[in-house]
């Protein structure tokens, strides 16, 4: 069996470290992708840390229960590696950016499309292990995203970076406030 390396969060508040375990299998509909470039988000950091600096020594909780070692990283693109039985097979070898926004799948917010709303959420390399590694294991091959002509390292930023920035612009051109 493929082993699967990742530079994990071992302790809170300390360099990531490198751990080994067997390359999880996808069951259903998971697919595993071998990660080609995961970015590194000030979110990455401030999860490492274990709080965020709310100023005047407040600090915000950001443990949550967080298993430890955690593989952090949101920021993923890579080429399918392998898919479970109930995933197509015709993605296996394709260049795909991860969107790392992953929902229950069943609560209202993710009925509605609002997977990045989902209070149980799957976030990849926030609520279940991430791109910080040879591979990850994403719950769904609709999480894919095809990205050519663009370059994997812009790909990959552009699933959190990227949706920041087009989210604030968003929200300005649908603005009602009369400016
Ligand atoms: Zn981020
Ligand atoms: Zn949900």
């Amino acid at each position: 069996m493929a082993l699967m390396r990742r530079q994990s969060l071992v302790t809170f508040d300390a360099p990531l470290r490198e751990t080994t375990i067997d390359a999880p299998k996808p069951q259903g509909r998971e697919v595993l992708v071998r990660v080609e470039r995961c970015g590194l988000c000030h979110s990455d950091l401030h999860l490492q840390d274990g709080y965020m600096d709310l100023g005047n020594g407040k600090r915000l909780d950001t443990t949550r229960g967080m298993a430890l070692p955690f593989t952090l990283g949101h920021e993923i693109a890579g080429v399918v590696d392998e898919v479970g039985p109930d995933a197509p097979k015709d993605i296996v070898g394709r260049k795909k950016a991860v969107f790392p926004w992953i929902g229950c799948g069943q609560c209202r917010d993710c009925v509605a499309g609002d997977e990045n709303l989902c209070a149980r959420n799957r976030f990849l390399g926030v609520s279940i292990d991430g791109g910080f590694a040879t591979h990850v294991l994403v719950p769904d091959a609709k999480y894919l995203l095809d990205y050519d002509p663009l370059p994997v390292n812009m790909a990959a930023t552009l699933m959190c970076s990227g949706i920041t920035a087009y989210g604030a612009l968003g929200s300005i051109l649908n603005c009602s406030c009369g400016d």
